[in-house]
């Protein structure tokens, strides 16, 4: 203020010398001048946000709402969540008063209670509620704590190809440097469907990326974007070379209910590898997060977990307590009682964890067959609920659509496709590194959480193309 006061009263003095003119000339390009000093004499934002202002979900949910679109971009259901979860907000919101008020900073009770119990039976560990338990703002709030408490300065985070976006900037904001390796398509037979199965990590390359640096690999089964659910061997590679160099795995497990055709999610935090018996386990050096959004069907509660070690959580519970402090209680209380009523269907017919993933997969397989009608190559994800397809052949029949020459391909088509077809897709480059961008921008990805109205406006809309292809 006194700065912006001292300028003002200069500027004045100088105006008041100077002919009418002169003045008005001046004045213009003084208060220019003022402003950008005013504005410009401190660098306002952190370098820790220096080069990830961009937000590819800001900028294609935007673009949505533009055009009159049929919306598979984002991931979130458009049907409601199941009856006994909305029971269970309903209550929470109009039952005990005192939910409106402030619960414990880690958790409201009766959710890290059965959080620890139901988990605890899934990952084979004695889990303490009030040691081993984090309830957080949705897993993208889990994901940021444990990134600020555990990455340091210069330490390197490896990254698996295609990566949920968020996990690069949280690695730089956290002062980290992002190392990434990437999954490779193995080539299909002729006429065959790629499966997300066929996309593997090299092992030699895996564990080339690991240094005396390396603190931490992020790993995401089932995988956003492509549905890839790592099978027990590769979870094994991943954990033995985390053991053998004494890294963090943090493992994003937010579709883990979500898996098609017989295939099991196993958490890597339940192997039990020997590698020595002086190392540390998986469940040791393992943060396992979840999300109540993805495992409800209801992505605006923002309710997530992690679940690790006290040796790892106590530093995530520093974060915690000293930025959210705690989630809202009504939200929690949802949770909680819509987990413990899970954990008494566990398996059987009657369990939301079943019947979610049937249900999906019957989308799924809608969604297959109706983008193949244009041209549109999917490749099968065995878990989460997006499809990528390929879209090579449009690449050489359109390749020059509008947009920024070093724009990737694929996100010019989904913005063609957006504003052409009413269709939105999101590309797939977004879930690459930029210098990676360029060996993968010919896939897009459709999100298939949606009721069957959606699906088959969608198809609707593909159908058109298609005659349009023919004619
Ligand atoms: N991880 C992955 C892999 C995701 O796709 C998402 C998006 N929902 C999140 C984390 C964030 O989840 P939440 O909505 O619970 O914050
Ligand atoms: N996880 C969701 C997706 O992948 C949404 C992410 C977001 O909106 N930020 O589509």
């Amino acid at each position: 203020m006194a700065l912006g006061g001292m300028f003002r009263n200069s500027a004045a003095i100088y105006l008041h010398l100077v002919g009418p003119l002169q003045r008005k000339k001046a004045g213009a390009s003084l208060s220019r001048c003022l402003h950008q000093t005013l504005t410009m004499s401190k660098r306002l934002q952190a370098r820790r946000l220096d080069g990830i202002d961009h937000n590819p979900w800001v900028e294609f949910t935007k673009l949505a709402s533009e055009y009159d679109t049929v919306n598979l971009g984002q991931g979130f259901p458009d049907f409601p969540p199941p009856d006994f979860a909305m029971e269970a907000f309903q209550h929470a919101v109009s039952g005990d008063f005192m939910l409106n008020q402030y619960t414990k900073a880690f958790g409201y009770p009766p959710l890290t209670k059965i959080l620890a119990s139901f988990f605890g039976k899934l990952l084979g560990q004695e889990i303490d509620p009030l040691k081993n338990v984090l309830v957080t703002v949705g897993a993208y709030g889990a994901l940021f704590t444990a990134f600020q408490a555990l990455v340091d300065e210069g330490d390197e985070v490896i990254i698996i190809e295609p990566f949920f976006d968020c996990y690069e900037p949280m690695t730089l904001m956290a002062g980290g440097r992002p190392v990434f390796v990437s999954l490779k398509p193995t080539p299909t037979k002729n006429g065959e469907l790629d499966s997300s199965s066929n996309w593997q990590l090299d092992p030699m390359e895996l564990a080339s990326k690991f240094t005396p640096r390396t603190k931490a690999l992020i790993l995401n089964t089932p995988n956003n974007p492509l549905g890839k659910v790592f099978s027990k061997a590769e979870l094994e590679l991943v954990a033995s070379l985390c053991q053998q160099q004494d890294v963090i795995c943090i493992t994003d497990e937010v579709y883990q209910w979500l898996v098609f055709d017989g295939q099991q999610h196993i958490s890597i935090a339940a192997l039990s590898l020997a590698l020595a018996a002086s190392l540390p386990g998986m469940w040791e050096r393992t943060l396992t997060i979840g999300s109540a959004g993805k495992t409800f069907s209801a992505t605006g509660w923002k309710v997530g977990w992690v679940l690790g070690p006290e040796s790892l959580m106590k530093h995530l519970y520093t974060v915690h307590q000293n930025s959210v402090y705690h989630c809202p209680t009504q939200a929690q209380a949802a949770v909680a009682q819509s987990l413990e009523r899970e954990q008494l269907h566990f398996g059987q017919p009657s369990s939301y964890f079943v019947q979610l993933p049937q249900a999906m997969q019957r989308t799924r397989d809608y969604m297959i067959r109706s983008v193949q009608s244009v041209g549109l190559r999917p490749v099968i994800p065995q878990g989460s609920y997006f499809l990528i397809t390929d879209i090579s052949d449009f690449k050489s029949k359109m390749p020059d659509l509008p947009g920024a020459v070093d724009e990737p391909y694929d996100r010019r088509f989904v913005k063609w496709m957006i504003k052409n077809k009413g269709l939105v897709a999101i590309p797939v480059s977004i879930f690459y590194s930029v210098p990676h961008q360029k060996h993968f921008d010919h896939y897009i990805r459709f999100c298939f959480v949606k009721d069957e109205s959606t699906l088959q406006a969608m198809d609707k809309k593909l159908q058109e193309w298609k005659d349009e292809l023919r004619a």
